[in-house]
């Protein structure tokens, strides 16, 4: 190991306890603490939270890494650690401490503020608060752009933070050729939606039911119950100490069959990415998805492409039958696969189906662009919101609960998140179709094989972790760079084959 990196790694350790602590707290806040512990407990949390953000911010680090920055025989791994505790130096360094500790605690408070005005639908509650944390924002983005002396635009940067290389002028082409494909398409569509009947869906299925069938679905697809728990919470998610320690959880609804399904396999692609992660990366800073989009993919791929198709229910389906054998005994394959993947444009963007969902992030992406190219003031945005789902979804929010407030990212700070879930979405049709050219994969998922699959994605994306871009990954892969236009191939193959006959 290189001398000066070995002087990093008490510092190194000290992350990576710190991070193991937070994410149990999270963890244990979704799913196990009591209703009234928050307050208590949220005061360990910021203590611990401010000694994780005083290990990476502090002047020996600096100094270790700008000399780190000059040494030629660093590692792959070495060198990517530094790249990655560089980046967080660069965006947190140049804002004023006070002026960060005060964001943080408006962010604290703002969840439970936008709360209020959800339940009230009325989004004047929340607007002062969102109007402040545009304002700390463009005031950090500003900082940061002046002390890395960076010609950007303001969204630019953050969009980078999230997804490094993509900026406005990739995702305007992106959103660009979704509008042009997708917006017709769903058209089609639309019009036949009718003829399918999934009411099914909603008869009543019991969830103790529900909890059998979805820990074997989790293991088929090859989550790994030695190494991983699932539990449940109010929003499914994933999270990970490690890549012996990964959680998931799932969501029952006893009147709909498919929402815990659908999630459990969406958080189980997650999983194994962070499952397969080499173990000399685990437990750094590099150890973890590369990206949010990458992350993404990875449970799109499992949840949309496998997961929706006919060849991954053959051998599931009569399984399913026989959990539920009285409730469906009528449903026959035919009639679940098109129930899956009926389409209907609608408000809500977690609720949405694969088909329409990048529609959703399209809106946000545009209205987030306007805010910080400062063409929409903050009283215009739920205005600018429903006239943007009026014309592209063709539904107009009636209240503002299903239009402007329907997602707490904005109340976290969290800008430029928005459009890693549609990158998600396209990445994982690239590589779904890649997948279908170097492997039988109809035949993997028909007789329900998942182990080359697994092992394949494991090779070519999951073990690197963070030492590898987004980009990086899918041209070693593939040869190729992001190509949003397998992701629209995807679409007009499958809802052509599907709604054809109907
Ligand atoms: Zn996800």
């Amino acid at each position: 190991m290189n001398k000066t990196f070995e002087e990093l790694t008490p510092w190194l350790d000290k992350i990576y306890a710190l991070n193991c602590a937070l994410v149990l707290f999270e963890w244990d806040d979704a799913t196990e603490a009591p209703e009234e512990s928050s307050e208590l407990t949220s005061k360990a949390v910021e203590i611990l939270s401010s000694e994780y953000y005083k290990a990476i911010i502090n002047d020996d680090v600096k100094k270790l890494l700008e000399k780190l920055s000059e040494e030629k025989d660093l590692d792959v791994k070495e060198r990517a650690i530094v790249k990655d505790l560089k980046k967080q130096h660069e965006s947190m360094e140049p804002i004023p401490a006070e002026e960060y500790q005060a964001y943080q605690g408006l962010i604290a408070r703002a969840s439970s503020v936008w709360t209020k005005a959800k339940n009230a639908s009325d989004y004047s509650l929340f607007a002062p608060t969102l109007e402040k944390i545009i304002e700390y924002q463009k005031k950090f983005i500003d900082y940061r752009l002046k002390a890395g002396k960076k010609e950007m635009k303001p969204y630019d940067l953050l969009l980078n933070d999230f997804e490094e290389g993509f900026t406005t002028k990739e995702l305007d082409t992106f959103f660009d050729t979704l509008k042009k494909e997708i917006v017709p398409l769903m058209q089609m569509v639309t019009d036949k939606k009718d003829k399918i009947d999934k009411t099914y869906n909603h008869r009543h299925f019991p969830v103790e039911k529900q909890r059998q069938f979805n820990r074997m679905l989790a293991e088929h697809v090859g989550f790994d119950f030695k190494r991983g728990v699932i539990k449940e919470s109010a929003h499914p998610f994933t999270t990970n100490l490690h890549n012996k320690d990964v959680r998931i959880t799932t969501h029952y609804f006893e009147d709909n069959l498919e929402s815990a399904i659908f999630s459990t396999v969406h958080e189980s692609g997650h999983a194994l990415y962070e499952f397969q992660i080499s173990d000399d990366l685990t437990g750094t800073p590099v150890g973890t998805g590369t990206s949010m989009g990458m992350h993404e993919s990875q449970s799109r791929l499992f949840e949309n492409n496998f997961g929706r198709s006919r060849e991954f229910w053959i051998p599931l389906f009569q399984n399913l039958k026989d959990t539920y054998p009285e409730t469906l005994a009528d449903i026959d394959l035919d009639t679940f696969i098109l129930g899956i993947n009926k389409s209907t444009p609608s408000l809500i963007r977690t609720e949405a189906d694969e088909l329409t969902y990048s529609l959703h992030i399209m809106v946000r992406y545009e209205v987030e662009k306007m805010i910080f190219e400062n063409k929409v003031t903050i009283d215009e945005l739920p205005e600018v919101w429903n006239s943007k789902y009026e014309e592209y979804l063709g539904v107009t929010p009636e209240n503002d609960a299903e239009g402007i407030l329907q997602d707490i990212h904005w109340a976290g700070g969290s800008f430029g998140y928005f459009p890693s879930y549609a990158l998600g979405n396209a990445i994982a049709a690239q590589i779904y179709a890649h997948l279908k050219n170097v492997m039988p994969l109809d035949e993997y998922l028909t007789s329900g094989n998942f182990a080359p699959i697994n092992a394949y994605l494991k090779e070519h994306v999951h073990q690197y972790g963070k030492t590898k871009t987004t980009n990086e990954i899918l041209m070693d892969m593939m040869g190729e760079s992001f190509n949003p236009q397998y992701y629209i191939d995807y679409l007009k193959d499958k809802y052509t084959a599907l709604y054809k006959d109907l």
